[in-house]
């Protein structure tokens, strides 16, 4: 069964189109500047890269591209109409979706319904899904959630301590975002574990551009570090996570901001990228805090200390973890950020192996000393055919 996964944001389109359930990739690839003077699509299948440099003036025209690249001359498909399924990546399904859903309007209306509490995300995930519906007539669509793996969380773990109200009225609470990739990486944690997911503890550390932790029970989220929005929590490349809301009250009122500017403040200026003054991009802040940039030093420092705050949080919640998963960009990658995090957590179970931890570069490895109480293991994420898994699942029944 072929299927095309679609990640669709506000000027760009991510896709890849799998061969399921074998999970091999026949294409993949990147469509940029959708809606600028001048555009750009990198696809890569067969183990060649072709860069086409075109205008998108929208997301349809950019589809369109996408399907005739991926059926054209020397293309992996003959005709569209061999497309079996489209998995979408929707950011926010809010408290209606605790799983994946084959599209039909009134998930499409309930994704719309949703877009206040993921103003930047769900508009353009929409026009993917509206595009993709339009140009595969007949091909089931199917939405995979941010938030779904977070759903099955507890009151006590999703509510802030707000007037109940916010939360009646406006759904104001914790949702949790990255689920796929923290509920890929956990069911990945227990096979390498050798046990069934149901039986085992795994805290996930997702470490890209966006940061989140989850704990995961017995194969389901009970707690997680973003919140409302993907601000919280962890330190980010351009997010702080974790502060004082007063700060934006004093930011609003005695620096006189507008809440535009305090909204580029949060998502746009702060986190690694702010701290350092210089760079967003983790492999820049080692380099720097390595060649004495005091300012790229501290954002480390910053960082890293946050995430050991909250392996001790999550650790707390689970009572023991029998696994603790780094993965994503900087998750995967970084042996200074892993050994950071870590250190001194002995005592608590999590005891790393410096040389396997030293070693252990963008794909899967137990980096934990004999000793350690948890295994401690390096997984690569990979949200995309954890989209094209649940596509398959539901469309095959
Ligand atoms: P996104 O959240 O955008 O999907 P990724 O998961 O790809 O991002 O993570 C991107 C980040 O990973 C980059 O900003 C970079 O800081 C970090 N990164 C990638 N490779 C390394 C590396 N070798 N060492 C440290 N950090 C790395």
């Amino acid at each position: 069964m072929k299927i095309l996964v679609l990640n669709s944001g506000s000027s760009s389109i991510k896709y890849k189109c799998c061969e399921m359930p074998a999970h091999r990739v026949l294409a993949s690839g990147l469509c940029e500047k959708i809606g600028e003077p001048a555009g750009r699509v990198t696809h890569h299948a067969g183990g060649r890269e072709e860069v086409v440099e075109q205008a998108f003036p929208d997301h349809a025209a950019a589809l369109e591209k996408v399907l005739a690249l991926l059926t054209g001359a020397g293309g992996v498909l003959q005709r569209k109409e061999e497309i079996d399924g489209v998995g979408h990546r929707l950011v926010h399904g809010g408290e209606q979706f605790s799983g994946s859903v084959i599209v039909d309007d009134a998930v499409v209306d309930a994704v719309r319904a949703n877009i206040p509490l993921a103003p930047l995300h769900n508009p353009p995930n929409l026009l993917g899904l509206e595009v993709a519906r339009r140009l595969l007539p007949g091909v089931p669509q199917v939405g995979v959630f941010d938030t779904a793996f977070h759903q099955g969380m507890e009151p006590r773990a999703y509510l802030y301590a707000l007037p109940y109200e916010l939360y009646r009225e406006d759904r104001i609470r914790r949702y949790g975002f990255h689920g796929t990739s923290h509920a890929y990486v956990s069911r990945r944690a227990a096979r390498l574990l050798g046990r069934r997911a149901e039986d085992v503890n795994v805290i996930t550390c997702h470490l890209g551009n966006g940061a989140s932790m989850a704990a995961v029970r017995g194969g389901r989220s009970v707690d997680t570090s973003m919140g409302f929005t993907p601000l919280e929590g962890l330190v980010m490349g351009t997010r702080p996570g974790d502060f004082d809301p007063a700060v934006i009250l004093y930011l609003l009122k005695d620096r006189a901001m507008s809440a535009d500017d305090v909204n580029r403040l949060l998502n746009k200026q702060s986190g690694l990228l702010g701290l350092s003054g210089r760079t967003n991009d983790m492999r820049e802040i080692e380099a720097g805090a390595r060649n004495g940039d005091e300012r790229a030093a501290l954002a480390l420092e910053v960082y890293c200390y946050r995430v050991k705050k909250y392996i001790g949080a999550m650790t707390a919640v689970l009572g023991r973890a029998h696994a603790l998963v780094f993965t994503a960009g900087v998750g995967e990658n970084s042996p200074t950020v892993r050994s950071k995090s870590l250190a001194g957590l002995e005592d608590m179970g999590y005891a790393l192996d410096a040389a396997k931890n030293a070693a252990a570069r963008g794909t899967e490895a137990d980096i934990s000393a004999a000793a350690s109480r948890a295994r401690i293991l390096v997984i690569p994420t990979d949200e995309e055919i954890a989209i094209a898994e649940e596509t398959y699942a539901l469309i095959s029944g």
